[in-house]
């Protein structure tokens, strides 16, 4: 068994596969180090927006120092994982996955550390792990320093220098406000507003991480976060009026108290409805963008190019720049895994999924027997913790895994119909959402314009489809 990515995904399919006793699987992990999201992103600021009580593995509950944990705390979380469970020993590191392939009824996994061969893989690539800058002319001309948000380079100091951040969303929120203070002036490209709401983060006492250390007391913490979390949907869902009375009005609160100027009020002011991208968290945000040595440039003062020294705005100016900060996101939605994937009969994922990715519980796709994805298409939950959604997929991978064991079978395969009729329902409930019909273009949709991240629904919802494993939907073979 191979499991392809070392993240929270990673780490949740190797706990569940050892609480059954399977312990015959490797995991492959393309990076020289393992765990995934927080282990990459150590930009200035980087900071979970679940309140980290819910954002943490179920069965692994955690004494956090504060309400919306730290990268480095995140980062000490998930090497705790990882060791209490010895993952370390399973996982081959610098192993990038370029080819997988169904071949004599086992995966053949091309690798850059060799091939390996097994009977399950479980993709937990990641959904945010492949950064994409876009193609900015003369961005190759630039001799200054330029960086993703994803590959800080922390020899690089950018005290008292010209920094250009290109991109406003959920890392760029975060990075703002950490490196205005330490910059000489801060040049902010904002291609669209989003909504940001007040962040609620405490730093709990000694006393509160000792009850956070009662697991009783943990998991009654966490199932009060996650149902107030869950609220969101009646909003984003079925209800605009309440979204915009309970969530709008007090990003609008937000907004009209930190931001004084009416003409810089103005640009921050989203045009579409809130909730149609995600919502970002942040008590520090506007004063940032509003210090003197900021500058916000909006849609109407965009980069026309970059040149050797900096960059010529759309207006015509000229910015002499140090630093320039990619904060352009991932490729999340047409990309969902980005290695080659060659089924039965020859079948290719690329073209199965050449208008939109699509899979049964957002996990199994026929023609790819034995293949889980996990944070597949439509699995994305923008209101609660990932690795909620995570742990519900495993609930369906687990039992898949354990139908074939069980009955001595070899393969498992998902029926076509019964992925045709999830997809169906999943784009059917899509319809009245915010995130389809919020007014807004977002990473959540792919090109075809279906939106491909989210699940049309509450979160226990899913879980309980993932559960509730049904027989007849797939094909167990020998
Ligand atoms: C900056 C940032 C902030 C986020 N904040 C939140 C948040 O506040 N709340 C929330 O719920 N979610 C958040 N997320 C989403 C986050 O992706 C999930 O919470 C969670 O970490 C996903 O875990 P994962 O294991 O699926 O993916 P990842 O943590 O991305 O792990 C995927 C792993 O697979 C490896 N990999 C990828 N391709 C290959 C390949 N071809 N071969 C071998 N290995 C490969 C990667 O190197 C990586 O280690 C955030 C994401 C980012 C990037």
């Amino acid at each position: 068994m191979i499991i392809i990515g070392s993240g929270f995904g990673g780490q949740c399919a190797a706990i569940n596969l050892l609480k059954r006793g399977i312990d015959d699987f490797i995991i492959l992990e393309r990076r020289e180090f393992m765990g995934g999201t927080w282990m990459q992103n150590t930009y200035p600021g980087a900071a979970v927006d679940v309140q980290s009580p819910l954002y943490s593995i179920a069965s692994e509950p955690y004494q956090w120092s504060q309400m919306f944990a730290e990268r480095d705390e995140l980062e000490e979380y998930t090497k705790h994982v990882i060791d209490k469970h010895g993952l370390r020993e399973r996982t081959v590191t610098s192993a990038n996955v370029e080819k997988i392939e169904w071949v004599d009824n086992a995966w053949a996994i091309e690798t850059t550390k060799g091939e390996f061969r097994a009977q399950f893989v479980i993709n937990a690539t990641g959904p945010l792990s492949t950064p994409v800058i876009p193609p900015f002319p003369g961005r190759e001309k630039f001799r200054g320093k330029q960086f993703h948000t994803n590959d800080w380079d922390h020899t690089y100091d950018h005290t008292g220098k010209t920094v250009a951040i290109v991109g406003s969303g959920a890392s760029a929120a975060q990075i703002i406000p950490a490196i205005q203070p330490e910059v000489k002036q801060l040049h902010i490209f904002q291609r669209t507003p989003h909504w940001v709401m007040p962040r609620p983060d405490r730093k709990f006492t000694a006393w509160q991480r000792k009850l956070l250390g009662i697991t009783a007391i943990y998991r009654a913490i966490r199932t009060a976060i996650y149902f107030g979390l869950e609220t969101r949907i009646v909003g984003f869902k079925y209800s605009r009026t309440a979204l915009n009375f309970v969530a709008g009005r007090k990003a609008l609160k937000l907004l009209d108290r930190q931001i004084a100027d009416p003409v810089l009020r103005a640009k921050l002011t989203p045009d579409y409805t809130i909730g149609c991208k995600r919502i970002i968290l942040s008590n520090t945000l506007y004063p940032a963008i509003a210090a003197p040595n900021s500058t916000l440039h909006d849609k109407n003062d965009g980069i026309k190019e970059v040149t050797e020294t900096g960059l010529i705005t759309t207006s015509g100016e000229h910015i002499d720049l140090d630093l320039l900060v990619w904060s352009t996101g991932y490729d999340a939605t047409d990309g969902v895994i980005s290695y080659p994937v060659i089924g039965r009969d020859g079948a290719k994922l690329s073209e199965t999924w050449s208008e939109y990715p699509h899979a049964y519980i957002g996990t199994a796709i026929p023609s790819f027997p034995n293949l889980f994805i996990v944070t597949g298409p439509n699995t994305g939950i923008g209101h609660t913790s990932a690795i909620f959604v995570i742990e519900a997929q495993m609930e369906y991978i687990m039992t898949a895994i354990d139908k074939v064991r069980k009955q001595h079978a070899r393969t498992i395969e998902v029926r076509e119909a019964a992925e045709k009729r999830y997809t169906e329902m999943v784009h059917h409930e899509m319809e009245g959402t915010v995130w389809k019909s919020g007014g807004c273009h977002s990473w959540y949709q792919s090109k075809s314009g279906h939106v491909i991240a989210m699940f049309p629904g509450f979160s226990f919802t899913f879980r309980k489809i993932a559960k509730s494993f049904k027989e007849d939907d797939h094909l167990i073979a020998r």
